[in-house]
């Protein structure tokens, strides 16, 4: 809520007088509730596969029927990788966040890294029949850090791919217009209602949990983009029409060469 929350101190000075002292607490609040819904989240999000994990093994403990193992185990390889994509995320975020780690700015091929993870995509579980155009209408190279670069690139075009039915087309475009150059992903899937796209790059923000968690989402992935982005002092954009498809953009401030 905007309420502003101020906390009074009262103290003594020059022997009889008094002194009131407000002083505004909105911002420490706001960020110790940010933190408690953070550790609520990720308990949360932990506990759920290591539950199905746990009653699985307990069961198994004791049974030796092979069709309850057969159909146990591709469950519980999927349950682990839940856990262990979740813990990567967490840590690319926490060191993105905390800026432990030092950006290392590099000339990076921007088509080279486009066309390397166009053809990542293809080789995703979802990945079904879906036609990805890379449209490269520019040869400039960007400074930038091309690790992270890569990873929110990806969980762009990952997520094109994972959130729109089969045989659906993707485009991916580098270009620098009247000296602005952009990573364009869209996709003409189902698109996303207008009330959810200030959200979504909320750590854990979903717009339906169910299909997130079926298509392997940590609900992490759009945190990562942003903070990418705000490290390499560009912006991420998001413009999607319900039944016509979405369009994310980042858009960079220089390019070179
Ligand atoms: P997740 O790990 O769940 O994919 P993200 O942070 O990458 O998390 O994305 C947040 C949510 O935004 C997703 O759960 C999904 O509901 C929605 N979303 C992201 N990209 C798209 C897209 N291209 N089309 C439709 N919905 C999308």
């Amino acid at each position: 809520d905007d309420r502003i929350q101020l906390e009074f101190k009262v103290v003594r000075y020059a022997s009889k007088d008094r002194l009131l002292i407000a002083r505004d607490i909105t911002q420490t609040q706001k960020l110790q509730r940010m933190r408690r819904d953070f550790v609520a989240n990720v308990s949360h999000e932990l506990r759920t596969p290591l539950t199905v994990l746990r009653g699985y093994l307990e069961t198994l403990t004791t049974e030796s029927d092979p069709d309850l193992w057969r159909h146990a185990l591709p469950v519980m390889q999927q349950q682990s990788q839940r856990m262990h994509l979740m813990i990567k995320d967490l840590l690319a975020l926490s060191q993105l966040e905390t800026g432990d780690k030092p950006l290392l700015h590099r000339p990076t091929d921007i088509p080279r890294l486009l066309a390397a993870i166009v053809e990542d995509a293809k080789r995703l579980e979802h990945f079904n029949s879906h036609q990805i155009t890379l449209q490269i209408l520019s040869d400039k190279w960007l400074l930038a850090d091309v690790d992270e670069l890569r990873s929110a690139i990806s969980n762009l075009v990952f997520n094109a791919v994972k959130y729109t039915p089969e045989a659906c087309e993707i485009e991916v475009i580098w270009q620098v217009e009247q000296n602005v150059p952009s990573i364009s992903v869209i996709d003409h899937g189902d698109g996303i209602e207008a009330r959810h796209l200030e959200r979504l790059t909320e750590r854990f923000y979903r717009v339906d949990s169910g299909r997130s968690r079926e298509a392997g989402g940590t609900g992490l992935g759009l945190a990562i983009v942003k903070h990418v982005l705000q490290r390499h002092n560009a912006a991420l954009t998001i413009d999607s029409q319900i039944g016509q498809g979405s369009r994310f953009t980042c858009v960079f401030r220089k390019q070179i060469g």
